[in-house]
């Protein structure tokens, strides 16, 4: 039996510029596509932060947490800083904070090059909804696969983190990041659908690579 629960609407914050309010609302309806019945609503919001290279990604959750409350994704443009050792140069892509249900993102290390082309932009798009995808998986209850764990349409789970530690970030980008689907593996799914009302969303009209969760 599924309950209902405070996670089923979700804020998406964005901090600072660096994505469109259009680009914010494609990723919130690829999240409610991914997480279909478990997460129903997004509310869109912006987040004023004076100019900042680099934010505490605990203290950046906590902010988040006072001002929105509730399940909440934050994107932002500034580099997370964290005291995890285990994170490279002690800053990560993405993080959740444990104690409450806040996740934050950031792009900057999910940039290509640079952008030159709407090919560019939609490479970054999908690597900020894909960190999106696993973080916000983190609030939903879902653990890493420290392993690659494929889901049935072929991608890797958005929950896969193989190699995190000894791969560089260029290399855990283009090799891990960029290889993980929409859809999640058959634990995962189970999981979703047994605490949250996840219920699998195949839309068999759409051509194959466009289907959100094939399953
Ligand atoms: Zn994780
Ligand atoms: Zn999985």
């Amino acid at each position: 039996m599924a309950m209902r629960s405070r996670l089923e609407e979700l804020n998406i914050v964005r901090i600072g510029t660096v994505i469109s309010y259009s680009s914010l609302r494609e990723i919130g309806e690829r999240l409610l596509e991914s997480f279909h019945g478990a997460i129903r609503a997004f509310h869109l919001a912006h987040h004023d932060s004076p100019m900042v290279g680099s934010i505490d990604a605990q203290l950046l959750t906590m902010v988040l947490e006072l001002e929105f409350g509730g399940h909440t994704l934050g994107i932002t443009d500034a580099e997370l800083k964290t005291e995890d050792r285990d994170a490279f140069y002690h800053t990560i892509i993405g993080g959740k904070n444990p104690r409450n249900d806040v996740a934050v993102v950031s792009t900057r290390k999910l940039c290509p090059e640079r952008i030159g082309s709407d090919r560019d932009y939609r490479l970054m798009m999908g690597r900020i909804l894909k960190v999106a995808l696993h973080e916000v998986g983190h609030n939903l209850g879902l653990t890493d696969h420290p392993e690659q764990r494929f889901a049935r349409n072929g991608g890797l789970c958005p929950m896969s983190r193989p190699g995190f530690e000894r791969l560089g970030y260029r290399a855990y980008v283009r090799t891990v990041v960029d290889g993980r689907g929409l859809s999640f593996c058959d634990d995962c799914s189970r999981f979703l659908s047994m605490l949250h009302g996840y219920r699998c969303n195949t839309d068999w009209t759409k051509p194959a690579g466009l289907r959100p969760s094939d399953c």
